[in-house]
C-alpha cells in the first residue's frame, strides 16, 4: 500500500510503499477513504510534539470501510463504513478510565501519533474505538467531523452554556462549532489574525454575529471563548474579553508559551482551562448531533500523495473549512 511516511521532524513527509498492516485480535483492517488533516499532524511534523513514533503514518481523522477483521471482532463487519479518531487505545483499567475520563488514560494510545494513522491506503484500527458516520454525509465532508468536530465539542461543552461565544482562531474546529452553537441559539464572536478578511467574511457566512481581528475589542463581554490558534498570546486576550466567571477553554494540544499576565484578568471567578482528547462518549455523542444541526463541512481536497501540500496550506491559514486527504473517496454513500 502507499502511504505518506513522518521519518524526521521538520522533514517533509515520504511517499512510500509500505506492506498492508495486518489486524490484530480485536482490530479490523480498513481501506481509507479520506483522512482529515489536523493541526496536530503539523505539530508533530515539525516537532513540537516529540513523543511520535517513527516511522509514522499521522492522520487521525479517518473514514474508512472495513476491509477484514481480527480474531474477536464482532461489533463490525465487511464493508461497514466506520471513523477513526484521535484516541485510539485505552488500558481501561487506570483512574481515568475507571472515573469516565478516558481522553486522560495515564496509558492512552493516540491515532496516527503512537499509532498509524490514515495517511495511507489502508489502516488498521481498535474495533471498540471506531465510530459509524451518519449516513448521508459524504467522506470528505465526515472527515473533519472526527477531531476538529469532535475535540472542538468537548471544547463547547466545557466552555459552559453562555450565550456569546468567542473563537480565537477561525480554521476546521470554528467552522463546525459555528454551526453547532448557532444551532443551540447562540452567539459567535470570531477572531482572526488581523488582515484574514476572508476568514472573517467565511465566519460571517456561516453565522457569526461578528467577525473581526484579534487585535479588536470584542463588540460585547464573552460569556466563554475558546481558542484554537496555537498561540499563547491569545490567552491575556480571551480573559480580558470574558465577563466575570467565564471560561477560556484551550483547545489545541500544543500552544505557544503564555506571556505573564496581570492576576485581576483571572480574578472574579474567570476560569482558564484546557481541553484533551475526546472520550468515546463524546464521539457518539457528537455524531449524533452532527447530522441534526445540520453541520456541513467545508473542505479543500487533497490526493494522498499531496499531504505536505495540505500541511503547508494549513500552516498557511490560507484553507476554508478543512483539509482532507481523498485517498478514495466514493461520491455517494448507500
Ligand atoms: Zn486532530
Ligand atoms: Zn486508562
Amino acid at each position: 500500500m502507499w502511504a505518506m511516511v513522518f521519518e524526521r521532524a521538520g522533514r517533509p513527509l515520504e511517499r512510500r510503499e509500505l506492506p498492508p498492516p495486518r489486524p490484530a485480535a480485536g482490530q479490523v483492517l480498513l481501506r481509507v477513504q479520506a483522512c482529515g488533516v489536523c493541526r496536530t499532524d503539523l505539530h508533530i511534523v515539525d516537532g513540537e510534539l516529540p513523543a511520535a513514533k517513527v516511522p509514522l503514518v499521522p492522520g487521525h481523522q479517518i473514514v474508512a470501510t472495513v476491509e477484514a477483521t481480527g480474531p474477536e471482532v464482532s461489533s463490525l463487519g465487511l464493508g461497514d463504513r466506520v471513523g477513526v479518531p484521535w484516541l485510539g487505545w485505552t488500558d481501561g483499567t487506570c483512574r481515568y478510565c475507571l472515573s469516565g475520563q478516558e481522553n486522560l488514560c495515564d496509558e492512552a494510545r493516540f491515532t496516527g501519533y503512537h499509532l498509524d494513522g490514515g495517511y495511507a491506503e489502508l489502516a488498521v484500527a481498535d474495533a471498540r474505538f471506531c465510530f459509524p458516520i451518519p449516513a448521508g454525509t459524504p467522506d470528505l465532508q465526515a472527515a473533519p467531523l472526527l477531531c476538529a468536530g469532535l475535540i472542538g465539542f468537548r471544547a463547547l461543552r466545557l466552555a459552559g452554556d453562555g450565550r456569546a461565544l468567542g473563537f480565537y482562531g477561525f480554521g476546521s474546529a470554528a467552522h463546525i462549532l459555528t454551526q453547532v452553537a448557532r444551532a443551540e441559539g447562540r452567539e459567535v464572536f470570531a477572531f482572526t489574525r488581523p488582515g484574514d478578511d476572508r476568514s472573517q467574511a467565511f465566519a460571517r457566512e456561516l453565522g457569526a454575529t461578528w467577525a473581526g481581528s484579534t487585535a479588536d475589542a470584542a463588540p460585547t463581554a464573552l460569556d466563554a471563548a475558546i481558542i484554537f490558534a496555537p498561540a499563547g498570546e491569545l490567552v491575556p486576550l480571551a480573559l480580558r474579553a470574558v465577563r466575570k466567571g467565564g471560561t477560556v477553554v484551550c483547545a489545541g494540544i500544543h500552544m505557544s508559551d503564555i506571556p505573564s499576565f496581570p492576576y485581576q484578568i483571572l480574578w472574579e471567578e474567570r476560569v482558564l482551562r484546557s481541553v484533551a482528547n475526546l472520550t468515546r462518549r463524546d464521539g457518539q455523542e457528537f455524531l449524533a448531533l452532527a447530522p441534526r444541526v445540520p453541520v456541513r463541512t467545508e473542505v479543500e481536497a487533497f490526493p494522498l500523495e499531496s499531504a505536505n501540500e495540505a500541511l503547508a496550506a494549513l500552516r498557511s491559514g490560507r484553507l476554508r473549512g478543512s483539509a482532507v486527504l481523498a485517498v478514495a473517496p466514493r461520491e455517494r454513500q448507500t
